[in-house]
């Protein structure tokens, strides 16, 4: 996408000091869902920075909840399926689960067992990377599911957060950075 479309597709991005608790600038990109404008620069800006060539992944992995919003419009674009990476209880059994530390206590994601055929290679999609905790959990899942990583898709990352470097496995695309 080109710098005026850039301007445009951040202008959208809400921005919301103190919500869901203190420290925290809670970053919304529901507005940039709700233009058409800046929906199409979204999937086309998400489309051209993939971290692998769309030859080498077979199939779209989202996180709960705001990667169900991108990956499979993303996944369908490059004629791949798209699965779901859900938090705990959501899906039927039999499914995969991998716990990970939050700052309080603990959770846990799960995918449907039948969902990932083995050595199928995963793009594993979210809107937001923040700490990485949630993207290394995903990633856990799809290897404990028989998947390979084969790359992460971000449309933002938090600065100083270094999340990325959890998640050194496989190549990311991040199409926005902020603080
Ligand atoms: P983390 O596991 O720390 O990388 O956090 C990433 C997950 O939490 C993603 O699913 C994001 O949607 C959400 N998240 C973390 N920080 C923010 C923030 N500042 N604004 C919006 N969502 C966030």
């Amino acid at each position: 996408v080109g710098e005026e479309d850039a301007e445009y597709l951040v202008s959208l991005i809400g921005s919301t000091p103190g919500f869901p608790k203190e420290g925290i600038i809670f970053r919304d990109f529901m507005p940039v869902l709700a233009d058409a404008r800046g929906l199409d620069i979204l999937m086309r800006g998400f489309a051209a920075t993939l971290p692998v060539a769309p030859e080498d992944f077979d199939v779209v992995a989202g996180l709960e909840s705001r990667g169900f919003l991108f990956g499979p419009a993303l996944a369908s674009r490059f004629g791949k399926g798209f699965v779901a990476i859900r938090k705990a209880g959501k899906l039927p059994p039999p499914v995969f689960a991998e716990s990970y530390d939050l700052e309080y206590g603990s959770a846990s994601v799960e995918v449907e067992q039948n969902a990932i055929h083995p050595g199928e290679r995963v793009l594993i999609v979210d809107d937001l990377i923040a700490t990485g905790g949630t993207a290394r959990a995903g990633a856990d899942l799809i290897k404990k599911a028989g998947g390979i990583v084969a790359g992460f898709s971000f449309l933002m990352e938090l600065d100083g957060l270094d999340g990325c470097s959890r998640l050194s496995e496989a190549p990311i695309s991040t199409l926005i950075a902020m603080p």
